[in-house]
């Protein structure tokens, strides 16, 4: 069998928008490095990244209740409320920058206007949502948001959420307009097509199987092709693996110190979508909910109305479930070959601590459609059975590592760079608040494995991300500039869709 042998300067792994994202911030930072990409399956934007698999939600803290906690006591904290915000504004001028530069075409190819909602029940959750309103407020990058406790304003707000509501339990929501829906399917495509025009070769059908570094501290690459079983060798001074949930096994195949200790936790995800028209129709938002005791972040439910292939239609969800599959084309042993002898102790301290959120998640699987129609019924009284399909969205899988805080084997929620000490190789895992950061993960992946390069690099940064390196919540003339310049840009003014 004959072998193929290549040597690049870069190798990103997997074709999903984290990679996307790299290699278009790295052809407009150092145009002359040759690019290829492995992807084992046949198109970019299939696995967590397709627009059925996620929620489309550029988070930007605008209606996620969990980016605001409420202290001991009694106040909000909303440090994490302006860490997601900003890290999505540096999204918003990455993306205009390539729209501006014409890299991108259409940008309401992947994002839309959408006004972004909170809502609750309750006495108590209407007074946390009043005073997060105002702690909000405090802050630049949430002006606009408003609050209403009043049934007629709720109707027009979210007429298909209050129309045959019984109950005279208080109920609340805030909204802002300035939300948007993102199809990161749409956005992956559009980017991979970019980097096809710049001479980066994407192979897909391709899987990695391993990574061994050579003796120059480079790293050998072992690649299937899918289509006729041959294996490839490819040898690059730097390798990305944004292999999604893919991530974990092949950062272990690496041997890097920075891989041990680390585990995975798989958690599934179901949607409920709409199929009749006059349903969607009646509603234009995201509308966010608050998560039930005992359920994870991630799974806080959801009414939101999706733009997919030029068309309007309605998500429900997620329902969040446990399955041991890493990627949603991935195998039942994923979880059980990611356990090593560097973290079995990791692992099952992780699996002693979360007993409560495995068997939350195998109740969850189990649930039939009318149980979840029951749990859609909560945010729509009058939601029919018919009209709503199930899809199985994409896996996250969520970080366990030992930490100070949380002690051996703490699941985290967030997503984590993790990369060896000399920066030839880095990973990304974890999967919240995912796509709408990818920009910003990204920059600190060229921050934590370029240093050298960075000084030089900066400029050019600044021209496409004019706030990078400064907090647009401490400077809130420049965040209007940037916000309405980006808005201008990616269409988000006033180019909302009819309500019905
Ligand atoms: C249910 C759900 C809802 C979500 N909602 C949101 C949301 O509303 N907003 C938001 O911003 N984010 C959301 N996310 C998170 C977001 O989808 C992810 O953070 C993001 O898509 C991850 O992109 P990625 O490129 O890292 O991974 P992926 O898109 O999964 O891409 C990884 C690619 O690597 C490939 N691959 C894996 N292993 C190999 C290998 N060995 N060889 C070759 N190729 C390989 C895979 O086939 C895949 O194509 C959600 C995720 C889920 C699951």
């Amino acid at each position: 069998m004959s072998s193929i042998q290549k040597k690049t300067d870069v190798i990103l792994i997997g074709a999903g928008v984290m990679s996307a994202t790299l290699g278009s911030l790295l052809k407009e930072l150092a145009p002359q490095w040759e690019i290829t990409v492995f992807e084992k399956l046949s198109e970019p934007g299939e696995e967590s990244s397709n627009e059925w698999n996620n929620a489309g939600t550029g988070h930007a803290a605008l209606c996620e209740l969990n980016y605001t906690s409420e202290k001991p006591d009694g106040s909000i904290d909303i440090t994490k409320a302006i860490k997601v915000n900003e890290q999505f504004q540096v999204s918003r001028q990455f993306w205009a920058h390539l729209v501006n530069s014409n890299l991108i075409r259409n940008p309401q190819d992947f994002i839309m206007p959408l006004p972004h909602m909170s809502m609750v029940q309750g006495t108590k959750n209407v007074e946390f949502l009043k005073k997060r309103l105002e702690a909000l407020s405090a802050s630049p990058l949430f002006e606009g948001m408003e609050f209403s406790d009043k049934p007629d304003k709720l109707k027009e707000w979210i007429p298909l959420i209050m129309n045959g509501r019984t109950s005279n339990e208080p109920i609340a929501a805030t909204k802002i307009d300035s939300g948007t829906d993102v199809n990161f399917g749409a956005l992956t495509r559009l980017l991979f097509d970019h980097l096809k025009t710049q001479n980066v070769e994407v192979n897909y059908g391709h899987s990695v199987q391993d990574l061994t570094r050579t003796n120059d501290g480079s790293w050998e690459v072992k690649v299937q092709d899918l289509a006729n079983g041959r294996i490839e060798t490819h040898t690059a001074k730097f390798v990305f693996i944004g292999g999604g949930g893919g991530s974990l096994h092949l950062l272990q195949k690496t041997g890097i110190p920075e891989s041990k200790r680390i585990g995975g936790f798989p958690v599934s995800g179901l949607f409920m979508v709409c199929n009749n028209p006059e349903v969607v129709a009646q509603h234009h938002a995201k509308v966010y909910g608050k998560a039930k005791v005992g359920a994870p972040p991630m799974s806080v439910p959801h009414l939101d109305t999706r733009f997919i292939d030029n068309k309007k239609s309605l998500l429900f969800g997620p329902f969040a479930g446990f399955s041991p599959k890493f990627l949603k084309t991935g195998s039942n042993l994923d979880l059980i070959t990611s356990v090593k002898p560097n973290n079995v102790l990791t692992m099952l301290a992780a699996g002693a601590k979360n007993m409560g959120l495995t068997k939350y998640l195998i109740q969850q699987v189990l649930l039939s459609k009318e149980k979840r129609m029951e749990e859609l019924r909560e945010f729509i009284p009058n939601a029919k059975s018919e009209d709503w399909d199930i899809v199985v969205a994409g896996q996250r899988v969520q970080v366990i590592k030992d930490t100070e805080a949380g002690g051996k084997g703490t699941l985290q929620f967030g997503t984590e760079v993790v990369s060896s000490s000399d920066g030839s190789v880095a990973a990304l895992l974890g999967a919240s608040p995912g796509a709408s950061t990818a920009v910003h993960v990204m920059l600190e992946v060229l921050d934590k494995c370029f240093p050298q390069h960075m000084n030089e690099w900066e400029p050019k940064i600044k021209e496409m991300i004019p706030s990078y390196g400064l907090s647009l919540s401490e400077n809130p003339e420049l965040f209007k500039e940037i916000h309405a310049s980006t808005a201008e840009a990616l269409g988000l003014n006033g180019k909302e869709l009819a309500h019905s």
